[in-house]
């Protein structure tokens, strides 16, 4: 084995699992910072989702009533919150705006249309308004 295919497996093994193979509600990992809690593995739970990590903050900031911020991979929360509530919120979110409302299935995106956002389905065609967060 030479050099290069060392590194190569090196490069393998630390490469961050960050994309999904298909849609999946990953659950959060993190700890307690004094009265903040840090989210570690936020990037890789909105890339699962397929939706933007700032869009999935926003709705939790609202949902736990906490400000929140993005820090690299991270999602800071100002409170001390415990992750079953915040992987409850993060499974409110996909139904609320992943999951297609007829179908049930994740291949949807989210639409700006005349001042509205659509959750529209690519495997089904259907097209719903959803709320604004
Ligand atoms: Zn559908």
């Amino acid at each position: 084995m030479d050099y290069e295919t060392l590194l190569d497996e090196a490069y393998q093994t630390v490469k961050p699992v960050d994309v999904c193979e298909r849609f999946e509600i990953i659950k959060v990992s993190g700890h307690h910072e004094g009265i903040r809690t840090i989210i570690s593995n936020f990037s890789q739970v909105a890339a699962c989702m397929r939706r933007p990590a700032a869009h999935i903050m926003k709705f939790l900031s609202k949902e736990l009533a906490s400000s929140a911020e993005i820090s690299r991979d991270r999602l800071l929360l100002s409170r001390k919150l415990a992750s079953k509530d915040i992987n409850a919120k993060i499974e409110k979110y996909a139904n609320s705006f992943v999951l297609c409302k007829a179908c049930k299935k994740p291949d949807t995106e989210l639409m700006d249309e005349a001042n509205k956002t659509f959750l529209k389905c690519l495997a089904c065609g259907n097209k719903q308004e959803i709320h604004k967060i």
